[in-house]
């Protein structure tokens, strides 16, 4: 964790920002919440815990700049809620998302798959993929064992 703010700290001063303790308090929030897509709102009230006295609106100023500073990754999911998402260390391109339209769960796919299809865009349509959104949406696998077994206990129950 405090090497990963302390690479932050170097991606902000680079571009002459600084660390304030307010945007070390929202850092901190999305490293702790990793595997999460907070809102602003969500990242605010965790963020009041640690220093109390910060507002909403440095709270978003602080993810805007961060988005802007491609520290963070902004994406929406369809719901109309912007939701931030720290950019993993190293990756070139955002990862992919699997959302699930029965219980709302959100994974990951940290695996660029999308190698073939950006030599395509590139070669057949002449544009530089710098880069991109996937989300599917669908059954996730914890839902999709739910209804395999309440159909298991049917058949077994006849
Ligand atoms: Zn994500
Ligand atoms: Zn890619
Ligand atoms: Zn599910």
């Amino acid at each position: 964790m405090e090497n990963r703010i302390e690479s932050i700290k170097k991606q902000l001063h680079s571009q002459s920002y600084k660390l304030t303790p307010q945007r070390e308090a929202t850092v901190r929030v999305l490293l702790e919440r990793e595997e999460d897509h907070l809102s602003a709102e969500d990242v605010y009230l965790l963020v009041k815990d640690k220093a109390p006295e910060i507002g909403l609106a440095t709270v978003y100023r602080t993810l805007e700049l961060l988005t802007e500073l491609k520290i963070v990754d902004k994406i929406n999911f369809g719901d109309g809620v912007s939701r931030y998402d720290l950019r993993k260390e190293g990756a070139d391109h955002f990862h992919h998302h699997l959302v699930c339209i029965e219980c709302g769960a959100v994974d990951e796919i940290q695996e660029d798959l999308l190698g073939d299809v950006e030599q395509i865009v590139e070669k057949d349509w002449n544009f530089k993929v710098k880069d991109h959104r996937l989300t599917f949406h669908g059954i996730c696998y914890r839902c999709h064992d739910k209804v395999e077994t309440s159909m298991e206990q049917e058949v077994t129950t006849k």
